[in-house]
C-alpha cells in the first residue's frame, strides 16, 4: 500500500493530468458541446434516432422509451427501492452514475446534422467542388502513371456519381449509381487511384479488404462495420460519410466456391450480404468501434451516395476469359485458332459480366456495380516512370532528402532500369519498388552525411547490380551528365 502511494508521489502534474484525461474521456475542451448529439445514457442511442432526451444532472440524458421501460420495471416489481437504498451491504455503494457518462470518447461522438436554418452551410459541398472528367484525369495523371483506360472511366463514373448525387428527382429520372469493379494485378495501383481520387475530391474514404468481412454473427467484421470506418474517416459527420467513398479490396476472395456441399461463409453470403449495402439503405453504426455493442452508441448512415468501389486481381480469369473465346472462335472453320489468345497482352481487358459469373461473383452483386475496368499489368518502362515522374515519385522524396545536405543525388538511366527489372521480378508490381531503392539508398543516407566534401552522388546500375559502387563527386567536381536523373 505505501509502496503504491510513493508511487503516485512520483508522478508529476502533468502525468496526473494525462491519467485523469484517460479515466473519465474527457472530450476536447475545443470542441463545442453543441455539435455533438445527445447519447442516451441507457440504450447508446443518439437524439437523432431516440428523439428527445430528458435531461438528469451531471449531464446524463435518458431517451423517453428507456425511461418508461424503467418506470414500468419498477412499477411490476414489488422491491421498494426506498428499502434497499438504506440497506446496502457495507462494502457495496451505489455507482455514481456522472463519472460513467463522461466516459464516451470523443471518438465515439456524432456530430449533429445541420439544421435547415443551416442550409448554406450544408451547400458547401457540391457539384461544382467537383472538377469536370477532364480535369479529373488531368490531376490524376500528375500522380499515377499509366492505366490511360482507368482513370479515363473513373474520372467520367465519379463525376455522373456526384451529378446523381446533386440531381432532383422530381422529373422521375433517377440517374443509376455509379459504383464500380475494378480488375487488375496486384501493385498496379488500384489502392493508390482511389486513394488519390478521394484526395483530390476532398471526401472521406475507408478502405477495406473484403477478406475480413463476414455476415453477421460470425467472427471477423460484420459487413456494415466498413460504413463505421468511413464514418470515422469523415470525423463522425454523417453529412460527409453520406457522399464518401468505400474501396472494398481483394473482392475476389469472397467468390461463390465451386463445388462445396457446405454453407458457404466467407463468399457467396457475404456478396449476399453487401447487396443492400451497394445499392442503399439506411445501415445502422456504431460510432468509434468496429462492432455494436451496448456500450456504443449508434447512428444511422444512409448508403444510397456512397460510392462503391470493389477492387482485386481475380487470379486464373485469364483462363476463363480465354476459354470462352476459344469456344467461341472454334465455331466454323476457325478450330486452328485455339491459342490465339495465349500471349494475347490485352486479354483482360476483354472480360466480361458473364465471365466473372464463371469466376464465382453472383449476378446481384455484379449487377450493383455496373462500372467495369481493367488496369494493365506494369511493365519495365512503367516501373522506371513511376520511380521518377509522380509528383511524390520516390526519387523526388530522396533528393529532396539529400539536397538538405547540399547533396545532389542523381540516377543513372541504366541503374533506373535495373532497379526496375529487380522489382518486375519480385512480381509485387510497383510495390516492390521502394523496398528495393531504400535497401540501396540507406548506405548512402548513412555515409554521405560524413563528409562534407562530398558534392555528388550518381547512382550507377554497377552499384545496383554489385558490380561496383556509386560514383562520389567532390565539391566543385560535378559535372552536368547527359542521360540521368
Ligand atoms: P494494388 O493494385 O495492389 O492496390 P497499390 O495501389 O497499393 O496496388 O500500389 C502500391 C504502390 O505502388 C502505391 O502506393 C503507389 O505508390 C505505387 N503505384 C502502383 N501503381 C502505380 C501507378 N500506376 N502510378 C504510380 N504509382 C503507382
Amino acid at each position: 500500500m505505501s509502496e503504491d502511494k510513493s508511487k503516485i508521489d512520483q508522478l508529476t502534474d502533468e502525468d496526473m493530468a494525462v491519467e485523469k484525461e484517460e479515466i473519465t474521456h474527457t472530450p476536447d475542451k475545443k470542441e463545442d458541446d453543441s455539435e455533438f448529439e445527445k447519447i442516451c445514457f441507457m440504450c447508446r442511442r443518439p437524439e437523432s434516432k431516440a428523439g428527445k432526451m430528458i435531461g438528469l444532472p451531471g449531464n446524463i440524458h435518458i431517451c423517453t422509451d428507456c425511461m418508461q421501460k424503467s418506470f414500468d420495471t419498477m412499477n411490476n416489481s414489488n422491491i421498494n427501492y426506498n428499502d434497499l437504498l438504506g440497506n446496502l451491504p457495507p462494502n457495496v455503494s451505489m455507482i455514481d452514475l456522472t463519472s460513467l457518462q463522461n466516459q464516451i470518447p470523443p471518438k465515439q461522438r456524432v456530430k449533429k446534422k445541420k439544421e435547415e436554418k443551416n442550409q448554406k452551410e450544408k451547400k458547401e459541398f457540391s457539384l461544382k467542388n467537383i472538377p469536370a472528367p477532364h480535369k479529373l484525369k488531368e490531376m490524376l495523371d500528375e500522380f499515377v502513371i499509366g492505366q490511360e483506360k482507368a482513370k479515363k472511366v473513373m474520372s467520367v463514373a465519379v463525376y455522373n456519381h456526384y451529378k446523381r448525387v446533386f440531381s432532383s428527382m422530381e422529373d422521375g429520372i433517377e440517374i443509376e449509381k455509379s459504383n464500380m469493379l475494378m480488375i487488375g494485378p496486384t501493385g498496379s495501383g488500384k489502392t493508390y487511384l482511389v486513394q488519390t481520387l478521394a484526395k483530390l475530391l476532398d471526401v472521406p474514404l475507408a478502405l477495406t479488404d473484403a477478406t475480413s468481412l463476414t455476415e453477421a454473427g460470425y467472427i471477423g467484421d460484420d459487413i456494415e462495420s466498413v460504413v463505421s470506418k468511413l464514418l470515422a474517416a469523415a470525423d463522425n459527420d454523417v453529412e460527409r460519410a453520406e457522399h464518401g467513398i468505400i474501396f472494398i479490396d481483394e473482392i475476389d476472395k469472397i467468390a461463390k466456391k465451386k463445388n462445396t456441399n457446405q454453407r458457404d461463409v466467407s463468399g457467396e453470403a457475404v456478396q449476399q450480404g453487401m447487396l443492400k449495402l451497394l445499392e442503399g439503405s439506411d445501415i445502422e453504426v456504431p460510432v468509434g468501434a468496429n462492432s455494436k455493442n451496448a456500450m456504443v452508441p449508434l447512428t444511422t448512415v444512409n448508403t444510397r451516395n456512397i460510392l462503391f468501389i470493389c477492387g482485386g486481381a481475380f487470379p486464373d480469369l485469364d483462363e476463363i476469359i480465354k476459354e470462352r473465346l476459344n469456344k467461341k472462335s472454334s465455331m466454323g472453320f476457325q478450330a486452328d485458332l485455339k491459342d490465339k489468345y495465349d500471349n494475347d497482352p490485352n486479354l483482360m481487358s476483354k472480360v466480361t459480366m458473364e465471365d466473372l459469373r464463371t469466376f464465382g461473383m453472383i449476378p446481384e452483386f455484379l449487377g450493383r456495380l455496373p462500372i467495369l475496368f481493367t488496369l494493365e499489368a506494369l511493365t519495365e518502362d512503367m516501373m522506371v516512370q513511376i520511380l521518377k515522374e509522380p509528383r511524390n515519385a520516390i526519387l523526388k522524396q530522396y533528393k529532396k532528402l539529400l539536397a538538405m545536405d547540399e547533396v545532389k543525388l542523381t540516377f543513372s538511366d541504366g541503374a533506373l532500369h535495373a532497379i526496375a527489372k529487380l522489382a518486375m521480378e519480385k512480381q509485387t508490381g510497383a510495390r516492390a519498388l521502394r523496398a528495393i531503392i531504400e535497401e540501396f539508398m540507406l548506405d548512402i543516407m548513412y555515409e554521405i552525411p560524413k563528409d562534407y566534401n562530398i558534392g555528388e552522388v550518381i547512382i550507377t546500375q554497377e552499384y545496383i547490380e554489385h558490380t561496383g559502387g556509386p560514383q562520389i563527386l567532390l565539391r566543385g567536381q560535378e559535372v552536368p551528365r547527359l542521360g540521368a536523373q
